[in-house]
């Protein structure tokens, strides 16, 4: 019912000479059973597109304005994401929510801009270590999802990746009892909100997911993919994970 999608974030990280990865990453996954999204940098989604429609790749932008066009210099909109080849976008990665002090209403407010643009938005939610330490991940991840998730959110506009921030870049990793306990919780805080309907969206699981740990996280229930940092950045790596979901 679920396409399982694993979906890599390069952050700020790429340049032309890394389109020979997305090269050995097709080669290896030429009609896969699972979905495969890459968010490049903005820089490189054009270039990403060169072979549009011969391939299985989704591509994907790391943020975008809540704004259609304007006076905001070095922001980037829906649109131009969409006009560049994306389908889908990141928003409310915690670096963005760390580094630029972005809150929950900003973040549904990009979710929105991206549906309007027919993207799909990837929201991401995430507790801090001293929030987990303090017990409080399941409020924090509630409340993140109740105000970073648009009221127009479908299965098919959206989706949910759980990335707690400590283990983002880490090496660290939640257990698989943590993990379950995540995303059984946000399946039920969606089934409040959207009914029926959420058993629609895909939920991720983000954070240090590597080859060695992929086939664990991916068979805890409710996960449905991964958003892969660090190591979406190398076929080699890559390429694994996306085999083991
Ligand atoms: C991320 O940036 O979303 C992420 C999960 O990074 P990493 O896989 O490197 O921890």
């Amino acid at each position: 019912m679920r396409r399982r999608l694993a979906a890599g974030n390069w952050k700020m990280n790429g340049t032309a000479a890394s389109l020979s990865e997305v090269e050995k990453l097709l080669q290896a996954h030429v009609s896969p059973s699972v979905e495969i999204l890459l968010c490049p940098p903005a820089t490189l989604i054009a270039q990403m597109n060169w072979k549009k429609g011969q391939h299985p790749l989704a591509l994907g932008g790391q943020d975008c304005h809540a704004e259609a066009s304007g006076a905001h210099t070095g922001d980037i909109s829906a649109a131009q994401l969409r006009d560049a080849g994306a389908t889908f976008v990141i928003v409310g990665h915690s670096e963005r929510r760390t580094d630029h002090k972005e809150t929950d209403e900003q973040v549904r407010a990009k979710a929105e801009a991206a549906h309007e643009e027919g993207l799909v938005a990837v929201v991401c939610i995430g507790e801090t270590l001293a929030e987990r330490e303090g017990g409080h991940t399941l409020d924090v991840v509630s409340r993140q999802l109740e105000h970073s998730v648009p009221e127009g959110a479908t299965g098919e506009n959206t989706v949910i990746a759980y990335e707690p921030v400590w283990a983002i870049g880490t090496g660290l990793t939640p257990t698989s009892e943590q993990i379950a306990e995540v995303h059984q919780a946000l399946r039920s805080r969606l089934s409040a909100r959207f009914g029926a309907d959420a058993a629609f969206f895909r939920l991720l699981y983000g954070g240090s997911v590597k080859p060695s740990n992929a086939a664990e996280i991916f068979a805890i229930p409710d996960v449905d993919g991964a958003l892969v940092g660090g190591a979406s950045l190398k076929a080699a790596d890559f390429s694994p994970i996306i085999a083991a979901l």
